[in-house]
C-alpha cells in the first residue's frame, strides 16, 4: 500500500497556509513538529468539558480528568514498551527529564572521582546538567569522539569505560546531523562495568521503533512537542528498580504520602517525581499524538522519511556549492548542510522568502559544531507529513540560492 501522504497532510491544519505568498513547506521538524487535529481537538475538549485537578477528586470532572491523564501514561508505556506505567514520569520535556536524573540519581550516586560519559553529538541539555553535577561533586565528564561523518568512535567509547563510570548519557539520534547511535551496544558495554545508561530520545522517538525493555536502558528522556504532541511536556522513562533508589526531585503536593512538621514520607513512583499540579490538558492531548503515530506504524513512518532523505540527498548533491554535514550510515531524516561561501542564517532567510521553513545555526550543539570546524549549518528535518514535491521545492530553492555564490 502506498503511503497515505495526502490523508495525513489533511490532519494538520497549520500546513495549509501561505508564507510570504508561497505555500508553506515546513522542514523545521527537529525543532518542533506540527500537531494533528486530534491533538488540538483534545486540548479544546479538555478545557471545554473536563477541566479539573486530578487525583483525589471527589467529583465527576476530577474523576474524568484523572482517568484521561492516566490513560496517557498507559499509552506512553505501550509506546515505549515499558514494563509498567509507574515507570513513566511526566516532566516539562527532555531537558527537565535529564535534569531530574542529574539532580536525583546524580546527587545520590555520583561522588568525587566518579566518571560520566557523554558524546560529541550531544545537545546542550545533555551536556550542561552533567557539567553542573561534575562541578558540584568533583566528578569527571568524558566525551566520546566522532569521525568526520558524525559517527561516534565506538572503540574510543570502550576505552573511556572504567570501573569509575557511573553513568553513560548519550543521544539516541542527533538533532544536528541525524546520526543514529549504536545504543544497544553502548548500553550493554556500560552495564558490563556497572554504569547506568540514559538515552536522550528527543529525536529518536518520532522516527524509530522504541522498546526500552529490549534496549535495556535505565532511563529515556523525550519531548512531546517533537512527537506531534503539545509543548511544555515530556517524559522520563526509568526502570522501577532504579527509580526506587532515587530521592525525589522537587518537594510539594502529590509527591508525598504523609507530611508532618517533623517528617515527610514520599509517594510511590511515578508520583514521587511529579510534585505539584501537572500539565493536565497537554498530557491528555499527548495520547492522541501517540495514537496518530501508532496508527500509521513506525516502520511505515521510517520508510517514508528515509525515502524523503534519500531523495533530498540525490537532488541536492548535484547543486554546485552544496556541502552536506553529517553523512553517517544510520540516520533519521535530518539533512544538515552548508552552501559554499554563504552564512547559514542568510540561506535560512532566503529559503523563508520562498515559504520554506528550516533551522540555521548551531542547533544547541556548539561543541559538535566546534569539532566539525563550523559556525553552524542549515538544517532541513523531515516529518511524516512531508512530501517529495516539498523536497523538490527545497532543492530548487537551494539551487537558486547557491547560484548567487557558486556560478
Ligand atoms: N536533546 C535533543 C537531541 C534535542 O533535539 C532537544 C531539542 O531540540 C533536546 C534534547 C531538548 O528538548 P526540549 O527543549 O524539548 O527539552
Amino acid at each position: 500500500m502506498s503511503f497515505p501522504i495526502e490523508q495525513i497532510r489533511q490532519m494538520f491544519p497549520v500546513l495549509h497556509q501561505e508564507v510570504h505568498g508561497k505555500p508553506l513547506v515546513y522542514f523545521d521538524n527537529a525543532a518542533t513538529t506540527q500537531k494533528p487535529q486530534s491533538v488540538i481537538q483534545s486540548l479544546e475538549g479538555y478545557y471545554l468539558h473536563d477541566n479539573a485537578n486530578i487525583h483525589r477528586g471527589a467529583h465527576a470532572l476530577a474523576d474524568r480528568a484523572t482517568r484521561y491523564f492516566e490513560d496517557t501514561r498507559e499509552t506512553v508505556q505501550k509506546f515505549l514498551n515499558a514494563k509498567e506505567s509507574a515507570e513513566i514520569i511526566f516532566t516539562k520535556g527532555t531537558t527537565e527529564s535529564i535534569n531530574l536524573v542529574a539532580y536525583t540519581f546524580g546527587r545520590k550516586f555520583i561522588q568525587t572521582g566518579d566518571e560520566i560519559i557523554i558524546s560529541t553529538l550531544e545537545h546542550h541539555s545533555n551536556i550542561v546538567p552533567w557539567q553542573m553535577l561534575c562541578e558540584e561533586k568533583g566528578a569527571i565528564l568524558k566525551v566520546i569522539p566522532i569521525n568526520d561523518a558524525g559517527e561516534i568512535l565506538y572503540e574510543e567509547f570502550e576505552k573511556l569505560l572504567t570501573s569509575k563510570t557511573k553513568l553513560v548519557s548519550v543521544v539516541h539520534a542527533s538533532n544536528a546531523l541525524g546520526t543514529i547511535n549504536p545504543v544497544k551496544k553502548i548500553i550493554d558495554a556500560a552495564h558490563a562495568v556497572g554504569a547506568k545508561v540514559l538515552l536522550d530520545g528527543a529525536q529518536s522517538t518520532s522516527h524509530l521503533e522504541i522498546d526500552v525493555q529490549e534496549l535495556d536502558c535505565d532511563f529515556m528522556a523525550l519531548s512531546a512537542h517533537k512527537l506531534y504532541g503539545p509543548t511544555g511536556l515530556g517524559v522520563l522513562y526509568g526502570k522501577r528498580e532504579v527509580l526506587e533508589t532515587m530521592p525525589p526531585f522537587q518537594g510539594g503536593g502529590e509527591m508525598i504520602k504523609e507530611v508532618t512538621f517533623e517528617k515527610t514520607t514520599y509517594n510511590d513512583i511515578p508520583f514521587k517525581f511529579e510534585a505539584g499540579t501537572p500539565n493536565i490538558g497537554d498530557v491528555i492531548a499527548f495520547k492522541y499524538a501517540i495514537d496518530f503515530l501508532t496508527e500509521i506504524g513506525k516502520s511505515a513512518v521510517k520508510a517514508h522519511e528515509d525515502s524523503l532523505l534519500t531523495y533530498a540527498n540525490e537532488l541536492l548533491s548535484s547543486v554546485k556549492g552544496f556541502i552536506p554535514v553529517g553523512t553517517a550510515k544510520e540516520k533519521v531524516s535530518v539533512l544538515s548542510f552548508n552552501i559554499n561561501g554563504m552564512h547559514p542564517f542568510d540561506v535560512g532567510v532566503m529559503l523563508d522568502a520562498k515559504g520554506i521553513a528550516v533551522r540555521t545555526g548551531h542547533h544547541c550543539t556548539q561543541p559538535l559544531m566546534k569539532r566539525l570546524g563550523l559556525e553552524g549549518t542549515v538544517r532541513a528535518s523531515f516529518a511524516v507529513y512531508n512530501s517529495k514535491s516539498e523536497i523538490e521545492k527545497l532543492a530548487e530553492g537551494v539551487s537558486q540560492i547557491a547560484r548567487i555564490k557558486n556560478k
